[in-house]
């Protein structure tokens, strides 16, 4: 898949996840409530206000950049467009996530989560999701097959309805006048 819907497919699914955990996690404190702390303001979940999507964009992409840096160090010739390297595999996202994690739960640090998290979603829809070999090495040997890539007519398809995710999203954030506040913060 090519990187614009790799960074709105990231977007879009971190976006939607934030508001539903912050939703999910208003209700049970207002259940819960007696006048007391709103536990999602101080709770563990990260705001939508939170998230720098700048920082989303570029972890979408990460797989593929990790992959590049690899090909071009150690001059690995891909057999086919669809060969993926470390930057697809679990042992790498996995840790990065669970740092992420870590880092925003005890500082509060999002940026490494936002990076990390996008980064999963980049393997969720990528072709490697069918190269179990890739995803799980080195556990099921040391080779990195190539996984069956989208059909051009899907990948197109893909691109066009990204492309349409990022025009309309422009537009709405432009109309609240919210434009160069989302590029100088990355806040949605
Ligand atoms: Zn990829």
């Amino acid at each position: 898949m090519r990187s614009l819907p790799h960074i709105t497919i990231a977007c879009s699914a971190i976006w939607a996840s934030s508001r539903l955990l912050g939703a999910n996690r208003r209700g049970r404190a207002l259940a819960k409530s007696s006048g007391g702390v709103d536990s999602a303001e101080n709770g563990q979940t990260m705001r939508p206000s939170e998230i720098d999507y700048r920082l989303v964009a570029l972890g979408s992409l990460l797989p593929d950049t990790v992959d590049r840096i690899q090909r071009a160090v150690f001059r690995l010739r891909r057999s086919s467009p669809d060969q993926h390297f470390l930057g697809h595999t679990l042992l790498l996202n996995i840790p990065l996530l669970f740092a992420g994690i870590y880092f925003w739960r005890r500082y509060r640090d999002g940026r490494l989560l936002a990076v990390s998290a996008a980064a999963m979603t980049h393997l969720l829809v990528d072709p490697v999701i069918r190269s179990p070999d890739t995803l799980f090495w080195p556990l099921l040997g040391f080779e990195f097959p190539a996984a069956r890539g989208l059909s051009r007519r899907v990948t197109v398809v893909t691109q066009i309805a990204a492309a349409a995710v990022v025009v309309i999203t422009a537009l709405a954030l432009q109309r609240r006048d919210r434009l160069g506040e989302f590029i100088t913060s990355g806040r949605l």
